[in-house]
């Protein structure tokens, strides 16, 4: 499952600036986004972007090493308030599943 996130995430991801994301069409900032590979899906209705992937189906963000989260302080609500989101830092809610594949 590719992890679906919002503009706001896209923020703190530093993906977009806070500037572009208050005044830019979400759809050009998608079709931006789409481009530099960085989301791989955007659902205009529910304004959800889909991030895009590894060819492993690992989320970009992802150290395929250390299977650690790269960018674990900047990470998207949605892996903050993943079920599977324990007490220890720096690990990818989505890790496991994706290691199992
Ligand atoms: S917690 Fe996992 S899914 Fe979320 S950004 Fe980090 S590596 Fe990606």
């Amino acid at each position: 499952m590719p992890v679906e996130v919002k503009m706001a995430d896209l923020v703190r991801l530093e993906l977009v600036d806070p500037f572009e994301a208050e005044h830019e069409d979400p759809k050009q900032i998608a079709k931006r986004l789409t481009k530099a590979g960085l989301i791989e899906h955007f659902n205009f209705k529910n304004s959800i972007f889909s991030l895009a992937r590894r060819a492993s189906g690992d989320c970009q963000f992802l150290d395929a090493k250390t299977r650690r989260c790269t960018v674990y302080d900047k990470r998207p609500n949605t892996c903050r308030l993943h079920p599977q989101v324990g007490p220890r830092p720096n690990h990818c809610p989505y890790g496991n599943k994706a290691q199992s594949r």
